[in-house]
């Protein structure tokens, strides 16, 4: 594992790295030679590291982690059952039957027999479906006999929940389906935890997780968790939607966790896919969501050496910035919000694009009284249905009100920055700070400590102004680049 590049763990060390997770348990295989593995730890003891224990619970449907590598068992023992989607499709991974539940608990009392206590994360495949935007679940007779059941609903119900699956439409069958999974998962975390009540067990969720996966994200707030994030690769997180839905989901899960029990998701993968510089700018969005530490990933081959430098000085600049800004509040006019409705149905594209507008935020559990809140689709629908209203906020939707109960503003840059100019006079009467330029920019704001954290979302370097009553601050911001100023 460290022979992949010399001084592997030097490279780390002096890089500023405290602690180091290993896979051990895939879906059913400790897959490494035990003496292999115990060796490992050996030498992450000897160089200084705290080593902790991470496992693949359910499979990411086979050849996922590094299909090059004919001797790492890809998919689950045989005696381990398949899932079947609504949509027809069957595969691997993402959901479990028993004994995947009791085997992962068996694991669990193995190492901890064999190593003492752990923390122990259960990778993102612990889920019920196999993208963020699906609704998970199995179809196999045994899942469909008990949901029904469970459920209480009457056998001839069943081709109605398919259609309300496939329609995507919130009623009251949807819910309970999606419920059902998330007991289910919930059980099977609990089977976990309590497999040796010294092993802290930990779930990463992933990106946008949440109920619609079988993640029922008010489960989990003991746990160590991981938030989710995406942007593996330069494609993926280069646009600036993206940076704002990635900051989104980060935002989103730290509703549900302590912070510090905390881990972010920042991933490479493929090893190489996404540039040192892209991996480093990801660590603002730890700053920002007050995830206070940072995880690195990058599949089964280690960070190529050259990235760390540009890593470690990154490192090094949040730690100073989070330092300042380590359990303030966020707060600002325009309002995070992802309800019931968008956690429950398909599809995961929120409404994240005013993350960008330089221009204060603040993260919500419920619609509040004032400022913008921005509404994914399936809540401005429950809102046009009229199951949920404002108690005050201005309501924004991409998708169009026909009773006027919110404003329709596409999710683009130049609308949403058009909508600004509607509202900046009241930014500067209540002096809230705004960046003045029409660039995307995150800007953070915590006024009890009189500090704004800026986050250029450009690539190039950038001279900018903000603005806060009277006051105009100039500064500057290398591409990609964060800054903490007073305000
Ligand atoms: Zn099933």
């Amino acid at each position: 594992m460290f022979e992949q590049y010399d001084s592997l763990l030097d490279i780390w060390k002096d890089a500023g790295v405290t602690d180091a997770w290993l896979g051990v348990w895939y879906y059913g295989h400790f897959p490494y030679p035990w003496d292999e593995f115990d060796y490992w730890l050996f030498q992450l003891k000897e160089h200084g590291f705290r080593p902790h224990l991470g496992s693949v619970p359910f499979c990411h449907g086979g050849g996922s982690l590094d299909p090059l590598d004919s001797e790492f068992p890809n998919l689950p023992p045989k005696h381990w059952k398949t899932a079947k989607r609504w949509n027809g499709s069957e595969n691997w991974g993402w959901s479990w039957h028993s004994p995947a539940d009791v085997e992962g608990a068996e694991a669990i009392k193995t190492l901890y027999k064999r190593y003492g206590a752990f923390n122990y994360f259960l990778d993102d495949d612990f889920r019920f479906s196999s993208s963020p935007a699906e609704i998970g679940g199995c179809i196999c007779d045994e899942c469909k006999a008990d949901f029904l059941k469970t459920s209480g609903l009457d056998a001839s119900r069943w081709n109605e929940t398919l259609d309300d699956l496939r329609n995507n439409v919130d009623t009251p069958l949807l819910r309970a389906w999606v419920d059902y999974f998330c007991d289910r998962l919930t059980q099977c975390f609990r089977t976990y935890r309590d497999a040796v009540p010294q092993v802290d067990v930990g779930i990463m969720v992933m990106y946008m997780g949440c109920e619609r996966g079988g993640i029922r994200l008010d489960d989990y707030r003991d746990a160590l968790f991981r938030v989710g994030e995406g942007g593996f690769s330069d494609s993926w997180f280069e646009s600036t939607k993206f940076k704002t839905i990635e900051l989104f989901s980060s935002l989103f899960h730290r509703r549900f966790c302590d912070p510090g029990r905390a881990f972010s998701e920042t991933t490479v993968f493929p090893e190489r896919k996404l540039s040192a510089e892209n991996m480093a700018a990801k660590l603002s969005v730890s700053t920002i969501s007050d995830v206070r530490n940072t995880c690195f990933m990058s599949g089964l081959r280690a960070i190529p050496p050259e990235y760390w430098p540009i890593l470690s000085k990154r490192m090094a600049l949040e730690k100073k910035f989070h330092a300042k800004l380590v359990g303030q509040k966020l707060r600002g006019p325009f309002k995070h919000y992802y309800g019931p409705a968008s956690r429950y149905l398909g599809g995961e594209n929120a409404y994240s694009l005013f993350l960008a507008l330089g221009t204060p935020f603040e993260v919500c559990d419920e619609i509040p009284k004032d400022g913008w809140t921005f509404l994914s689709d399936p809540d401005a629908n429950e809102v046009e249905r009229g199951g949920l209203s404002s108690p005050g906020s201005t309501l924004i939707a991409r998708v169009r009100s026909s009773s006027d109960r919110f404003i329709e503003v596409p999710e683009d840059i130049d609308a949403l920055f058009k909508f600004r100019r509607s509202i900046v006079s009241e930014l500067q009467k209540n002096s809230i700070p705004y960046v003045e330029e029409e660039t995307p920019i995150v800007l953070a704001w915590y006024p009890d400590v009189k500090l704004a954290y800026l986050w250029n979302l450009n690539n190039s370097e950038i001279q900018l102004h903000v603005r806060a009553g009277e006051k105009r601050i100039a500064t500057k911001l290398e591409g990609r680049g964060s800054a903490l100023i007073e305000i």
